[in-house]
């Protein structure tokens, strides 16, 4: 028989994202990891002023709900563009792209993807460099 869970907030710590993957210090806290027919995975990141992710891409996209402070996000090949509390980034699949705080902010996101029918999710590549962070973001229209 299926039962309604509540997990707890304190059930489960905020790790520690994880230097292979990451620039600067970031949190991660879970909030879901599907178990089959699901391959829903979400959690909710948080960035500390210059942090970011390593260039990455997902398999069957990405959607990032911004939750607070002031982020940054960039696909390979165009501008670096501000992100706000509200907005949502719609990422497709297989595209190289990074995501994190502004220099001088905390940001936060919930980050939702999916495992691809392999169950493969996202595959990471190099570290976003210092020159790259630091491109001006484009003008918010
Ligand atoms: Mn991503």
């Amino acid at each position: 028989m299926s039962t309604l869970r509540v997990i707890r907030a304190g059930a489960r710590p905020t790790k520690q994202a994880p230097a292979s993957n990451f620039t600067g210090t970031v949190f991660s806290d879970e909030v879901v990891t599907g178990t089959g027919p699901s391959r829903m995975r979400a959690s909710v990141v948080s960035f500390t002023p210059g942090a970011r992710t390593f260039w990455h891409s997902h398999p069957v996209g990405q959607t990032l709900y911004c939750l607070s402070g002031a982020g940054r996000v960039q696909k390979e090949g165009e501008p670096v563009q501000e992100l706000r509390p509200g907005d949502v980034v719609v990422i497709p699949p297989d595209i190289r792209h990074w995501h994190g705080a502004a220099p001088d902010r905390l940001f936060a996101h919930l980050a939702m993807s999916e495992l691809n029918d392999r169950g493969e999710g996202t595959a990471w590549f190099e570290p976003v460099s210092d020159s790259d962070y630091a491109a001006r973001p484009a003008p918010v229209t």
